[in-house]
């Protein structure tokens, strides 16, 4: 990546954005992160807040006048803030609908009429429903996805490139599969955490507990991000991110139990083959395309999820 850009990070204060400000500053960019605060955390940037070369303005996607003022002068968006609770889908139906879509359309808008022409978008393995072709690579279809989540990211993939062919915009749309890292809020790893925590002798485990998912690492993904947009030069650039390997979710539930250094916990399956209504039970990414221009990640999703824990276990709970 060319550095000294000027780049709005919108959801910079969360999980994965605010690893990316990490990067982005450290090469020298000058960095503007627009985040409502919905569920990132001033702490995740704090380091940054003196930095004469860092803005944070606290806004809503909502509010499409504040979007538009902070794409003034800009040259590349990384477009990361969305509401990424998947399982809220089944009982709000709006939710993803203007946290996803809505917001997205109204930073296209303001960026169309700011003649800012690069954006970048994290997506999501569930654009691709249950598919059957697994790995899963990026020209497989129909896409069909089963979670409301899903389908609103898929639609702001189609806002994003009918935008940068209308508008002459460049775009990079990844495709991830599940993060796990240091100040990471929610997933299964939080919540496995958290619940043996509360009870270290008993975990719930929702579905079967065998859902087989591939788990990368926060650092990995921010590096292959950064990696492909400086390799690929498309007017629209669509990649998968994950790892080569999946872990299943009783997988997890050992990998923490260990990591906790817990003994005979009991775990307790809800029953039936997914998490939850949306849940994909199975999903590894193929990743041949990031691989072909050079990137590949280093971690198995197993110690993507270990070093998870054990960071979790020391920032918050020791
Ligand atoms: P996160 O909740 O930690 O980050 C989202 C950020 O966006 C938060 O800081 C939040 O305050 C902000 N935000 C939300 N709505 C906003 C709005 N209307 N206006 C301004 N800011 C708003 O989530 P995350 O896990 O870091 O996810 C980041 C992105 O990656 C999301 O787009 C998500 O869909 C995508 N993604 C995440 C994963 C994962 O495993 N974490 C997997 C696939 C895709």
């Amino acid at each position: 990546m060319p550095t000294k850009n000027k780049i709005l990070v919108t959801g910079g204060a969360g999980f994965i954005g605010s690893h990316l400000v990490d990067c982005l500053t450290e090469k020298g960019n000058r960095i503007t992160v627009f985040d409502n605060l919905s569920s990132g955390k001033i702490g995740f940037i704090e380091n940054h807040l003196e930095n004469p070369d860092f803005t944070l303005i606290k806004g809503d996607l909502l509010d499409h006048k504040a979007i538009e003022r902070a794409c003034k002068d800009i040259d590349l968006v990384f477009h990361v803030a969305a509401n990424p609770d998947v399982r809220l889908g089944a009982s709000d139906t709006k939710i993803h609908f203007d946290q996803n879509i809505l917001a997205t359309y109204n930073l296209l808008e303001a960026m169309r009429k700011n003649s800012v022409k690069k954006v970048a978008f994290t997506s999501t393995s569930t654009i691709y429903g249950e598919a059957h072709i697994m790995p899963t690579p990026e020209n497989y279809g129909p896409l069909l996805p089963i979670s409301l989540y899903g389908a609103s990211k898929l639609a702001c993939e189609a806002l994003i490139t009918s935008y940068s062919h209308t508008f002459d915009m460049q775009a990079w749309i990844f495709r991830f599969a599940n993060i796990v890292g240091p100040r990471s809020t929610h997933g299964i790893t939080v919540d496995f955490i958290r619940k043996l925590q509360e009870n270290p002798i008993q975990l719930e485990i929702l579905g079967d507990g065998k859902q087989e998912k591939s788990y990368l690492h926060v650092s990995e993904c921010v590096d292959a991000i950064l990696f492909a947009i400086e390799k690929s030069k498309e007017d629209v650039n669509i990649f998968n991110i994950g790892s080569e390997d999946t872990i299943s979710a009783t997988g997890i539930g050992r990998a923490i139990v260990e990591e906790m250094k817990l003994s005979e916990v009991k775990f307790i399956y809800t029953g039936g083959n997914r998490g939850w209504k949306g849940d994909v039970p199975r999903m590894r990414l193929d990743i041949e395309k990031l691989k072909d221009i050079g990137w590949k990640p280093a971690y198995t999703s197993e110690r993507s999820v270990r070093e998870t824990a054990r960071t979790l276990l020391d920032e918050y709970y020791n």
